[in-house]
């Protein structure tokens, strides 16, 4: 049998550390890897695969549209990417739509555009302000908007223009805005941060502050988008609307895709001042347009809303039981379980063996993002195999 992790270390880039698992085939929440074995999947790919592995309605879409059209450049017109922002403006408060590739580019590109915005109504402000333990992306600008040392470090200097300050404190952003300023960029809950729930008001202050000064406020639902915290964006249910969002993750239910949203407003790029080659793909575009279809016809974000609940129960339960469980947190199907001590990697190892995927989000943390479309069923079987690793880890422990 060929030793995948031996090639790759022979070939790759030791950008991350691998988990000792090849898989080779997905179902709905299920994946498989090399040697057969299965496993319940609680990663989703990091929040994409929102529909699970090739749900029948997204393999149709993108099999018909690889018949027929895969790519074509932004000079003419297609028709996958059109439906796709129709269908995306019709279910959103935006009235603009600008495809990519990824979520770093979507906010590349959602900061030029605020800059844009800058030159044209602010007397060329350009700073847009971020927040600390924020992830946008691994872009060098979008390192240096995300607040975090590990990955700014390695890279300085840094592009300019970027302001990181506290999130969830209101006074951090006003202190932080001068005439410069041009944009506050924020996710509606910080999820590579560690799952950070802001809370009640917060957004809604930060829109605030923004029509104050004139500023744009730009929303990272990468991955709080497309149903995962339990509305079809997150911002639904926060009571207040963004001038730009970007989307990216769970938009194709695992095809490449980014998006920049706006409003009017904010609607300021000229002809030639912004572009990307495959941006717009027919065949990403197809995969986009059946899995926001799917989301809206099928309720798929209420059903996120009620199954996320259930996890919610089922991991205080959890909680109540294992004391070394300090926090259970999140919204939908985006939620937390921190620990007392640095376990994470242990739990997630154990997790593994027993035949589920969890993500480690910080060392004492573990991230729970299935995909979209999961049942209570999946649910008892996931928090099953949790509580019997949790309950091996404290025997140990205790
Ligand atoms: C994953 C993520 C990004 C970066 O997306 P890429 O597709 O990896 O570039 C940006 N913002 C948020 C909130 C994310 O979760």
């Amino acid at each position: 049998m060929t030793d995948w992790p031996e090639l790759e270390r022979k070939y790759f880039m030791h950008t991350i550390k691998r988990l000792p698992l090849t898989l080779v085939r997905g179902q709905g929440a299920r994946v498989w890897d090399d040697h057969g074995k299965e496993y319940l999947d609680f990663v989703g790919g990091w929040a994409v695969n929102s529909l699970g592995h090739c749900h029948p309605i997204l393999v149709q879409a993108l099999t018909e549209q690889a018949k027929t059209l895969i790519q074509a450049s932004n000079q003419f017109y297609t028709v996958p990417q059109i439906r796709l922002a129709e269908l995306l403006v019709q279910h959103s408060c935006f009235d603009k739509v600008f495809f990519c590739n990824s979520g770093a580019e979507a906010n590349e590109g959602a900061v030029k555009l605020a800059r844009r915005f800058g030159k044209l109504h602010l007397q060329g402000a350009f700073e847009v302000i971020t927040t600390f333990n924020s992830f946008h992306g691994r872009t060098l600008a979008m390192v240096a908007a995300t607040g975090q040392k590990k990955f700014q470090e390695p890279y300085t200097p840094l592009p300019g223009g970027f302001v990181n300050v506290d999130y969830d404190r209101i006074e951090a952003i006003e202190e932080a805005t001068t005439s410069q300023t041009c944009a506050v960029m924020l996710e509606p809950i910080q999820a590579e941060g560690g799952i950070n729930v802001p809370s009640d008001g917060y957004l809604g202050q930060v829109r605030d502050w923004c029509d104050q000064k004139g500023i744009l406020l730009i929303l990272d639902e990468i991955q709080t988008g497309m149903g995962r915290i339990g509305t079809l964006f997150g911002y639904q249910q926060y009571g207040f609307e963004p001038d730009i969002m970007t989307l990216a993750k769970g938009l194709a239910s695992g095809v490449p895709i980014g998006v920049i949203m706006a409003r009017n407003k904010a609607d300021v790029f000229q002809p030639g001042e912004h572009g990307s080659t495959f941006g717009g793909n027919p065949l990403a575009c197809a995969a986009a347009y059946a899995t926001l279809k799917y989301i809206v016809d099928n309720d798929i974000p209420g059903s996120a809303d009620r199954v996320g609940r259930y996890l919610s129960t089922r991991l205080e339960a959890l909680r109540s039981r294992f004391d070394f469980i300090v926090d259970v947190r999140g919204r939908g199907l985006l939620k937390a379980m921190e620990f007392s001590s640095d376990m994470a990697d242990s739990v997630l190892m154990a997790c593994l063996d027993r035949g589920l995927l969890v993500n480690r989000v910080k060392p004492n943390t573990l991230r729970f993002i299935p995909p979209l479309i999961i049942g209570e069923a999946e649910v008892d079987q996931a928090m099953g195999i949790l509580e019997q690793v949790l309950a091996g880890v404290g025997e140990a422990s205790g």
